[in-house]
């Protein structure tokens, strides 16, 4: 047994994670007066919600008309049928509230000439209703709207008196014998002190696994730990076979170029300056959704009419846009292509690849970010003490395939909804639970085993293999045969985590042990991908299955679970959730089920 010491701290509340989405929590649950704190392994606002450019989705009708029920319609149709309706209703519903609320809070977004919040279209945004164009619903602070609204939420956090934990490394979950989440034990990287957190509530807001592929334009520490942890106490992950593609990936970097690029003219094209997605997507064009872009782009290179000497990417061409809308609306993308790439994007195309990007799987939880726990008897049974929110959650408005500017407002919309639901479920009255020994121990004792790990594999090593087989087995297009060979290849990768050596065994900075718990929070993350995907016998969203290549709403409408446990993943399902919360028609769209029908776009 690892015998440490460490510092304690109670609160009512301790955040995870201060994204756009663990900040959004923090603040909502400081201003109901919860005693909050707020957990990050870097200063939040070097999260990765800092890197989003393109905007966030909200039927402002700022820019020509737009409804909630569309915004509804179209996660519900983008989700490609496996989203659960009530939770997309609340954050349709929401979404205009929740931007008003960071226009107040001091988000500096772009304007229109009257002084309206500037919104772009964004792919996947309807053209079914209205006049037949796409509405323009994102809203936008030039292209570098996360910079803006984490900033701005950090300042309103503190202004609250939430408490700060930065470059505090959440290791794992404390949890009683009766499976209630009690607090986290955490590792302070600058004096490799240990603190363990004692609270009434534990919200997970830790960010996506990108990081488990080889080409991501996801920060280097979004590696999974919120989904790590919960999968180490036992509970599922759900629908994590649903990663989404980015198509405009910038070619060999993998850094992003917003969908607000082709939001604002920009289009693709193959080697014969085709504009090829007015093949595929006659009505949408280049502002079809991510998957079916995606899938576009890597068959034009399949089929041979990729652009570049060895005919591996595609062509985004901006320089037709006139120079100030270069530069007042995407000055960031600008700036990217010419370090990146090396181009300059007034006069020429840039080279971009589809790269992995969002997760739309995570941990399960309700409309209200409380964490699902399914039993045969309850789907919906919530697991006590725990929240997820952000892109380390599940609620699920995404389902297979996640809308452009749908993860900012989901951040926000989520984040505040746990904030009021614990404003009911958290007494502030009532005493913080004691720390659960026997979980504290068995996490004492998986950091002490990997600080001390003397195998023959090093972190980056094994890394390496999990990324490249990921990138490789659980692609854009997937086939009977690579998904089964992934999961061996998977099976056995993480099979090594026993084999893992750790060379510094110190407590401070040690960046080669944090590496190493980050590596082995990515491992449960990635076999639950490709496990998932293995077993889908249907394409659906962004699992595009060529042995299966129709979707099969019967069989499959349905979320997929997974608990994993080391290396080994135990797959079970949960119905989603047909129906609205409101039943009622309100103009738009009448509120009754959306019935699935054939995707196009
Ligand atoms: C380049 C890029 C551009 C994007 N653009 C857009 C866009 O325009 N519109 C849109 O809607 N979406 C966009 N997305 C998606 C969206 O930005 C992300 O899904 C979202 O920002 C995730 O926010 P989050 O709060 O869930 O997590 P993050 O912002 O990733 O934050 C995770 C937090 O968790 C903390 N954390 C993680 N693990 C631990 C641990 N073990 N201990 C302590 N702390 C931990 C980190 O310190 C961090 O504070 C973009 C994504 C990328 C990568």
């Amino acid at each position: 047994m690892a015998a440490y010491e460490y510092e304690t701290h109670s609160f009512d509340v301790v955040v995870v994670g201060a994204g756009g989405a663990g900040l959004r929590a923090t603040l909502g649950m400081a201003e109901q007066g919860l005693r909050t704190a707020c957990v990050t392994k870097v200063f939040p606002t070097r999260s990765h919600t800092v890197a989003a450019q393109g905007g966030i989705a909200a039927s402002l009708s700022n820019m020509g008309p737009d409804h909630w029920q569309w915004h509804l319609y179209d996660t519900v149709k983008g989700s490609d049928w496996l989203g659960d309706t009530d939770a997309m209703e609340y954050l349709a519903r929401e979404a205009p509230k929740a931007v008003y609320e960071l226009e107040h809070y001091g988000v500096p977004f772009s304007r229109t000439e009257e002084g309206k919040i500037y919104q772009r279209p964004f792919g996947g945004h309807t053209t079914e209703f209205g006049e037949g164009a796409p509405v323009q619903r994102t809203c936008a602070a030039a292209d570098r709207t996360g910079h803006a609204i984490l900033h701005t939420l950090y300042g309103q956090s503190l202004k609250q008196k939430a408490e700060f934990y930065i470059e505090y490394f959440a290791i794992d979950l404390l949890m009683s014998e009766d499976g209630q989440c009690q607090g986290v034990l955490a590792w302070k990287l600058d004096d490799g002190t240990l603190h363990v957190f004692s609270a009434k509530m534990v919200v997970l807001a830790t960010g996506g696994y990108g990081r488990a592929y080889f080409s991501a334009t996801s920060a280097h520490t979004c590696t999974g730990d919120g989904g790590g942890m919960v999968a180490r106490a036992g509970l599922p992950l759900q629908d994590m076979e649903f990663v989404q593609f980015h198509p405009t990936g910038i070619y060999g970097a993998g850094c992003l170029i917003t969908e607000g690029a082709r939001g604002e003219g920009g289009y693709l094209t193959n080697k014969d300056g085709e504009r090829f997605m007015e093949r595929y997507a006659p009505t949408y064009k280049d502002l079809a959704s991510r998957d079916v872009v995606s899938r576009c782009m890597t068959m034009e290179i399949r089929e041979g009419r990729g652009v570049g000497e060895n005919g591996d990417h595609i062509h985004l061409n901006l320089s037709h846009l006139p120079p100030e809308t270069l530069h007042e609306r995407l000055p960031g993308i600008s700036e990217s292509a010419r370090i990146f790439a090396g181009v300059d994007v007034t006069k020429e195309p840039i080279p971009v690849l589809p790269t992995v990007h969002y997760n739309m799987g995570g941990i399960p939880t309700n409309y209200w970010g409380e964490v699902l726990n399914p039993t045969a008897e309850d789907p919906d049974a919530v697991a006590p003490g725990l929240m997820a929110v952000g892109e380390a959650g599940c609620a699920s408005v995404h389902g297979a395939n996640r809308l452009g500017s749908n993860s900012l407002i989901d951040l926000v919309v989520f984040g505040r909804a746990a904030a009021i639901r614990a404003g009911k479920v958290v007494d502030p009255a009532t005493p913080v639970p004691d720390v659960p020994k026997a979980s504290l121990q068995k996490a004492l004792d998986r950091f002490d085993h990997f600080r001390h790990a003397s195998g023959g594999t090093p972190t980056a090593a094994l890394r390496d293999e999990m990324q490249r087989t990921m990138q490789q087995d659980a692609a854009v297009f997937r086939t009977d045969k690579t998904l089964a060979e992934g999961l061996e290849k998977m099976t056995a990768i993480a099979g090594k985590v026993g084999d893992l050596k750790v060379t510094d065994r110190s407590m401070v900075w040690n960046s080669d042990l944090m590496e190493t718990l980050e590596l082995t929070n990515l491992m449960p993350n990635a076999l639950a991908t490709i496990a998932g995907a293995e077993a889908r016998k249907e394409s659906r969203g962004a699992h595009a299955h060529e042995d299966h290549p129709e979707r099969d709403d019967a069989e499959w409408r349905k979320h997929s679970l997974a608990h994993v446990d080391g290396d080994k993943v135990t797959l079970d399902y949960r119905p989603v959730h047909l129906d609205p919360l409101t039943q009622e028609a309100e103009g738009g769209i009448p509120l009754a089920r959306i019935a699935p029908k054939k995707r196009v776009y």
